[in-house]
Order: structure tokens, then sequence, then C-alpha cells
């Protein structure tokens, strides 16, 4: 039955042990649903899986991802030169290439524009406030890399201090990486990170955030082996932040703003 379902078009199954033509079926699958899902315009976007210890298979450049087939893969080594296809890989293979020699766990990288991440990215913004308890337990927080030109070295620079420490990151003024042990949860990493970051931003849209305490924060952190999850992401200081980091923020009600005014400019009217 397992498969069956491998073969399916439509769907791919867990796991990085598979046949190469499993793989490239599998990179046709998840560039459909990024396309599908709108997390990628025209031809953005780069999805790649690794072989083996010497080869990475990685989708090609200048098409769009909702349109690939399977013989549109390109097959390199780890560093970026060409062994098969007929076509060129994708211009952000440095990044997938740095993200594998960093991290020996990790067999699949996606990287997508999806947009309310990317507004995130592009607003500077982290995705690291405590709002949501399976986001703590998924990715932790979601930080943002400094901005780099696509598909130079900068842009590697830029995400290395954060690639041993989180599954996925910002790039600012860009889009969004994630990564995984195999192709399809590397997709979910991208899918969940675009989530959150419609639910933050419909937080900030209402006023209101409730932040998780720091006490619930280590209690999810402390259950991650429960729920199964292997992620790298750490915690530390305020990530994610907690309602205790947030504890020496003061709300006032605008009446007891009014008074507050009012008092500063009758003191400020006494000195003169
Ligand atoms: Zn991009």
């Amino acid at each position: 039955m397992v498969a069956e379902a491998a073969l399916h078009p439509e769907s791919i199954s867990p796991g990085a042990l598979k046949t190469e033509d499993e793989h490239r079926r599998d990179i046709c699958a998840v560039g459909r649903w990024i396309h599908e899902r709108g997390y990628v315009a025209s031809t953005d976007g780069n999805i790649s899986v690794r072989l083996d210890p010497r080869r990475i298979l990685t989708s090609p450049t200048n098409i769009s991802k909702g349109m690939m087939a399977p013989d549109d893969m390109v097959v390199t080594d780890l560093s970026a030169n060409k062994l098969s296809g007929r076509r060129n890989p994708s211009t952000e293979l440095a990044m997938h290439l740095l993200i594998y020699r960093l991290r020996p766990d990790i067999n699949a990288v996606c990287h997508a524009h999806p947009p309310t991440a990317t507004g995130y990215a592009a607003a500077g913004l982290p995705l690291n406030r405590a709002i949501l308890a399976e986001l703590v337990v998924s990715l932790g927080c979601i930080p943002v890399a400094g901005y780099g030109t696509p598909g130079t070295p900068e842009l590697t620079e830029a995400i290395e201090p954060l690639v041993q420490s989180y599954d996925a990151i910002l790039m600012a003024n860009h889009g969004v990486v994630t990564y995984g042990p195999d192709l399809l949860t590397a997709f979910f990493r991208m899918e969940t990170t675009e989530h959150f970051a419609r639910v933050a931003l419909v937080t900030e849209q209402l006023g209101k955030q409730v932040l998780l305490s720091g006490e619930d924060v280590e209690k999810l952190l402390a259950a991650r082996a429960r729920y199964g999850t292997q992620t790298a992401a750490v915690a530390g200081a305020k990530c994610p932040v907690t309602s205790n980091d947030d504890a020496d923020r003061v709300t006032l009600t605008r009446r007891e703003l009014e008074a507050l005014v009012d008092e500063a400019v009758q003191k400020d009217r006494a000195r003169r």
C-alpha cells in the first residue's frame, strides 16, 4: 500500500530511503503543492533532495515549480558541479548545499516566497512569539536572516549562523527556507511557517496577543520527545518570547493614559 501511495503523482510518502525516480516524482509533487498554495509566483522557489553522500537532486532554474516533470531535475555534487540533467540547476543551489554541509541530518530543502511569512521577512520581524503551542513544539521560533543578494554568497553568509539552530528561516526582503530529514517534512515546515505567519498576522489585526508563559513553553519543549518531534530548533533567551519576557510591558486604559498626560502637562506648567 505504501509503495502504491508513493507512486501516486499527487502524494508522497515520508522517509528519505527511496529510489532516484521516486525522489524526482516527489520534487514534482512538492513543486505543485507550493505553486497551488500560492507560496511561489512565476518561476520562483527551489526544491532539492540529498540522493547520497555525494549527490544532490535539485529542481531546475527558469521553470514554474507547478509544471515540472521528473526528467527536468538536475543532479549535482556538493560543490555545485552538474553531473547530469539537460537543464541548469537552481540559482539558489549554494544555499541548499550550505544546509547539506552544515546539517548531516538534513536530506531535503524547500525554498519559497509564501506571502504572509515573506511579509514578516520584509518587515524584518521574526516569527518568535509564543502564541501557538504546536509551533513551540514543532519549530520553536523562526528567525530572520539578514538580507543577502539572491544567487550570491551574500545570501548563504546571511543564513549560515542560523542553520544549525533552526529548521525554518525567514530571509529578509526575500522569502523562506525550510529543511528536514525528508522532503515531506521540509514541505510541512514550509506549510507550518506560512500558517503560523497568518495566525500571527490575525492577532496583530485584532490588536491582542496572549503569550504562553515561560513555564508553559518549558513543558511543551519537554514534551517534544512524547510527540516524536525531531527538530534542531533551540529555545533560549526570548526564543520564543513568552509572557514572562513581556512582564515589564505596561497596559493602560484610555482614561489612565489621559490622566498621566494631564499630570505631566500640569507639572510642566508649574515649572514655568
Ligand atoms: Zn527566492
